[in-house]
């Protein structure tokens, strides 16, 4: 608290993001990174970039980068914004759609930077109660409001909504003319991308992120996909804000990450497979485990709690993610790494289960 603060600073409610410990002591499963590097062509290209020419701004229309990400997915350049992070592009999203006379709808479980920036840009919300299962009730959605948002899959929970429960939101919403944005953070392991509707939904905004399934949280490069209207709207924005939001670095090494098809869907498959077999194994062992299409799983045991289990997992060098927050205390959210990562995790919750029960 400084005397030096605006109105309103000191009332903020950040965002707090998974542990980044310093050392390597951990097996880290926490923040859903990519347990596998980056594409060489993309380091590569980075190294290649480091040159003389980072004393010049980057290209602050960011061209070549949304030209590379509209072939990729059959749309034009004009359909694609790209920010710094998924994170700066929602953030953008949220001033640019999201009416201050209603309530923006997102879940009540779910991604935990979406009452952050209601708060910051001074948006109203209200939260859709999620099943006991966590699957998202879509019919709840249908009341007027300021624009919607929902992650899918979902983080934490992992459940996945499919195309045409999606599309039903976007027919309500294109009815009472308000956006849907749909976070798709993690759709690269197992989901279907809905970017295929956006010439049929002038209200769909479809945001992704480099970070996850292209191993590229470090580089920080996410971008959206809908309506050129859409997209001017995000870079006027943008353009309020900060001309340069991708550095030069990240323009090159992010134009390389959608030129190596192949090594993408080798990581990708990888995940999938590894993903599937720690379902399988924890099972076994009496977790709960939600099907996931996500680089994660949503995980809670009968017989120990999911506080004990983080704590116990920690003292043992595993750390996983544990929300201290109503309807999900008892559940832990585990990124998908190595398969020798998730043998050893598996081992020890093993461990820590037949000693605790
Ligand atoms: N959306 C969701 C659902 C996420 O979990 C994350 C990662 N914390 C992001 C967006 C932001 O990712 P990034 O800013 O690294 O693109």
């Amino acid at each position: 608290m400084s005397k030096y603060w605006s109105d309103g600073i000191a009332d903020l409610e950040t965002y707090v993001p998974g542990e980044q410990p310093q050392d390597k002591k951990y097996i880290k499963l926490n923040t859903n990174e990519n347990p596998y590097p980056p594409s060489p062509k993309v380091i590569q290209a980075i190294k290649n970039a480091a040159d003389e020419n980072l004393r010049l701004y980057p290209d602050p229309s960011c061209e070549k980068l949304c030209d590379t990400i509209a072939r990729y997915y059959g749309v034009t350049k004009e359909e694609v914004f790209v920010g710094n992070g998924s994170d700066e592009v929602l953030a953008f999203s949220f001033a640019a759609f999201f009416d201050h006379d209603q309530p923006v709808l997102y879940p009540d479980v779910t991604y935990s930077f979406y009452p952050v920036y209601t708060n910051f840009f001074k948006l109203q919300s209200k939260t859709i109660e999620l099943e006991e299962d966590f699957s998202i009730p879509v019919e709840k959605f249908f009341t007027p409001n300021g624009g919607i948002i929902i992650c899918n899959p979902n983080a934490p929970t992992s459940r996945y909504l499919s195309i045409p429960e999606i599309r039903r939101l976007l027919d309500y919403n294109l009815a009472i003319e308000r956006v849907v944005i749909v976070d798709e953070a993690y759709i690269d392991f197992g989901g279907q991308s809905i970017v295929g509707l956006i010439d049929a939904y002038p209200n769909l905004l479809v945001v992704q992120t480099l970070s996850k399934s292209r191993s590229l949280a470090g580089l920080r490069v996410g971008f959206a996909v809908g309506h050129r209207d859409l997209i001017e709207g995000l870079n006027r924005v943008k353009s309020s804000i900060n001309s340069y939001t991708l550095d030069r670095l990240a323009l090159f090494g992010a134009i390389e990450a959608f030129g190596d098809e192949e090594y993408f869907q080798a990581t990708r498959e990888k995940i999938i497979q590894t993903r599937n077999r720690v379902t399988h194994e924890l099972r076994a062992i009496g977790f709960r485990v939600f099907e996931s299409t996500a680089n994660f799983i949503f995980i809670s045991h009968s017989s120990i709690h999911a506080g004990e289990l983080y704590a116990k997992l920690k003292e043992n060098r595993v750390l996983v993610r544990y929300f201290r927050k109503p309807r999900i205390d008892n559940y832990l959210r585990v990124s998908i790494g190595t398969d020798d990562e998730m043998g050893t995790f598996v081992e020890v919750i093993s461990r820590i289960v037949k000693s605790g029960a």
